[in-house]
């Protein structure tokens, strides 16, 4: 066999390219990377689109700690590039070369304490993307890369090859996360819903319960341009929060979603829900000022209160079905403006910071 120049084979595969981040004062730098040697239960996958989500936001603004150097981004999809050994799907399908997929924010051992007990986005040994530290072995481990490397017990669901990319993008954060709650609550096409603060969550949330059958959806922003994204996303009463007290009186509040971790909304939440309401807190992912609240209402009133976290591997999948069925396809896509390239990644988040648009993305070469 000749060797030319344009044989490939005997090269070294070029490495990853990913936006390293070291903290509130070394900012981004953008490296290259060596590929990973995976190791039994692993995956590749070279990355098609990530976007910047609110807690990436919370980290680059220091608000949120977080180990360093590290790759950011947790919102991403990609192709399978390659596996180290007998990888499966959600669907229980072998994993192969160029499945198109999106993944679990982080890995779960499926054998411990609270794996077992069905919380396994709390694993007692969960890894998570886009929030821990580079190491020796996993250095891609963010989204804001041209890679992905996917740890043993990462939960892998397919994506069809048509599905939109801004439309599959923010399943496994914002859409799974709405869906978890969801389950949690178990919302119901009889519930009357509200959905407390517009962002992505809300949107999706909205979307959601419309396509769950649920046909009164009250959402509620401080923001008029929310309100009137959630009504063209199909929520049937959009108020502002001075108003909510009183549609719910007239719509009813079964089900209610608490998404903006604003603790006056907080406070609403407990206050508008029904007899027998019950109230998924979503948004309140950092301190807070406290709320109080009367105890024997909640008692009178059979409510009930459930925080919700991340999601687990089902409700990704339910995540990524929904977003291939739902009306509001469109609608999801044209959230995400034209993405910026991976080089460009503090302009993107300069404009993630001042940009009200609900999601910022990268794209890479
Ligand atoms: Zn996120
Ligand atoms: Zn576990």
């Amino acid at each position: 066999m000749t060797t030319t120049a344009n044989d490939t084979s005997s090269r070294p595969p070029a490495p990853a390219t990913a936006a390293v981040w070291s903290g509130v004062d070394k900012g981004f730098s953008v490296e290259a990377l060596p590929l990973p040697e995976l190791r039994p239960g692993e995956l590749l996958v070279r990355t098609e689109l990530a976007t910047i989500c609110g807690s990436d936001l919370h980290t680059i603004n220091g608000d949120r700690p977080t180990p360093l150097p590290t790759v950011l981004g947790h919102e991403a999809i990609g192709h399978v590039v390659s596996t180290a050994g007998d990888v499966t799907g959600s669907d229980g399908e072998l994993l192969v070369a160029g499945d198109r997929v999106t993944w679990t924010i982080g890995t779960s051992c499926g054998a411990c304490r609270r794996c077992r007990r069905g919380t396994p986005q709390k694993c007692l040994t969960v890894r998570k993307y886009g929030h821990e530290a580079i190491d020796g072995h996993w250095k891609l481990n963010g989204g804001f890369g041209t890679h992905v490397h996917l740890l043993a017990g990462t939960g892998v669901v397919k994506l069809a090859p048509g599905l939109p990319a801004a439309v599959a993008v923010p399943a496994n954060c914002a859409t799974a996360t709405v869906v978890c709650a969801a389950r949690r609550v178990d919302l119901d096409s009889d519930d009357a819903v509200v959905v407390i603060g517009c962002g992505m969550l809300g949107l999706s949330a909205v979307a959601y319960a419309r396509d769950r059958g649920c046909t009164t959806v009250i959402a509620c922003d401080v923001d008029p341009a929310r309100r009137a994204l959630a009504e063209r996303f199909g929520a049937t009463v959009v108020v502002e929060p001075a108003g909510l007290a009183e549609a719910t009186k007239q719509h009813g509040a079964d089900v209610v979603f608490e998404l903006s971790g604003n603790s006056r909304a907080v406070q609403s939440a407990f206050e508008v829900a029904d007899l027998a309401g019950r109230i998924a807190l979503v948004g309140s992912v950092s301190p807070a000022p406290e709320i109080s609240f009367e105890p024997s209402a909640f008692v009178k009133n059979l409510t009930t209160v459930v925080g919700s976290h991340n999601y687990r591997l089902d409700d990704l999948a339910e995540a990524v079905d929904f977003l291939q069925r739902t009306r509001a396809q469109q609608l999801f896509a044209d959230l995400i403006p034209a993405p910026y390239p991976l080089d460009q990644v503090v302009e993107a988040v300069a404009l993630a910071n001042a940009a009200d648009a609900p999601r910022i993305a990268i794209s890479f070469p």
